[in-house]
C-alpha cells in the first residue's frame, strides 16, 4: 500500500510514522509513506498558503493552488483514493479502516487554521473523514490515528492477524479481559481458566467475556454484532440480574 500525507507540518507526522511498530513496518516494506510540505507548492516569496476567508470570519483558510499543486505534483496523473482529514467527515471506525487496508494508494490531506477553500475540496477529495465530534487546530493527529489504525491491519504489521482480529471492535465487540504475571497481584488473582491450558474452555470464557464487557461498557455495540444463541442468553442473563 502507499500513502501519501499532505501537510503544513510533516516532521509533526514523520517523528510518529517512523517509531515503534508503525515505523518498524515501514521500514520493512509493509507499506511505502511519505509526507509532503503543502508550503513547498506555494509561489508566494513568503512561503504564505493562506488567507482570510471572504465570509468575513475570523481567522486564515488554506488556499486552493498550493493544496492542488501538491496534490498534482505527488499523484503524478495516478488516482489514489483522496481523503481529507475533517471534523465535518463520517467518523472512522474500525470496519472503514479495515476497508481502506484494502486499498492500493491513499492520498491524505491535512487541513490546518479554519480549514481549506472549498474548491479544491470539491476538484480533488473523495471522502472527508473525522476522528470523532470535536475541532482540533489541524488534521495531522487525525491523520496519525487514520493512518495507523490501517497499517495495523496490513499483513505483516503485526505478528499475526489475531493480534488485531481478537481486539475491540472488529466484530462489534470489545475485548476480553488481559492479564500477565504475576498469577496473583494486591491479592488479585488470573482467572483459574487461564491457567487451566484447556483451549476449549479458554475460547469459551473469553467470548463470554466479550460479551459481558461490550454489555456493560458499550451496549449499543451489540445491536450490530453477530450473536449466537449462546451469547443472546449471556445477555438475557446480564438484563435479568440487572432487573433484580
Ligand atoms: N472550520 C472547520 C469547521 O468548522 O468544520 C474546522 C477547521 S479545523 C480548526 C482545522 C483542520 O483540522 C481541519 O481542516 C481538519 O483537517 C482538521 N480537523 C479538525 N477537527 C478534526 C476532526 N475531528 N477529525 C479530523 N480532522 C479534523
Amino acid at each position: 500500500m502507499r500513502i501519501d500525507i499532505a501537510t503544513l507540518f510533516p516532521d509533526m507526522l514523520e517523528n510518529y510514522l517512523s517509531q515503534s511498530i508503525v515505523g518498524r513496518a515501514r521500514k520493512n516494506g509493509v507499506f511505502e509513506l511519505e509526507c509532503h510540505n503543502i508550503r513547498d507548492y506555494t509561489e508566494d516569496k513568503h512561503r504564505r498558503v493562506d488567507d482570510t476567508p471572504y465570509s468575513e470570519r475570523q481567522g486564515m483558510l488554506m488556499q486552493c493552488e498550493p493544496v492542488y499543486k501538491c496534490f498534482k505534483s505527488v499523484t503524478q496523473g495516478r488516482k489514489p483514493h483522496v481523503i481529507y482529514m475533517s471534523p465535518q467527515g463520517k467518523t472512522l471506525t474500525q470496519q472503514r479502516a479495515k476497508e481502506i487496508a484494502e486499498l492500493p494508494e491513499i492520498f491524505i490531506l491535512c487541513g490546518h487554521y479554519e480549514g481549506v477553500d472549498s474548491r479544491v475540496l470539491d476538484a480533488i477529495v473523495d471522502e472527508e473523514i473525522s476522528i470523532g465530534d470535536y475541532v482540533l487546530t489541524g488534521g495531522e493527529l487525525a491523520a496519525m490515528v487514520l493512518v495507523d489504525s490501517v497499517v495495523r491491519m496490513l499483513e505483516g504489521t503485526l505478528s499475526q492477524a489475531d493480534c488485531y482480529e481478537d481486539e475491540s471492535h472488529y466484530d462489534s465487540l470489545l475485548e476480553y479481559p488481559q492479564y500477565t504475571r504475576p498469577e496473583v497481584w494486591q491479592g488479585m488473582r488470573v482467572p483459574q481458566v487461564l491457567l487451566s491450558g484447556d483451549h476449549a474452555k479458554i475460547a469459551v470464557w473469553r467470548r463470554e467475556q466479550q460479551i459481558i464487557t461490550t454489555y456493560k461498557k458499550r451496549p449499543e455495540l451489540l445491536e450490530k454484532a453477530a450473536l449466537t444463541h449462546e451469547d443472546l442468553a449471556i445477555i438475557h442473563k446480564l438484563t435479568n440480574d440487572e432487573n433484580g
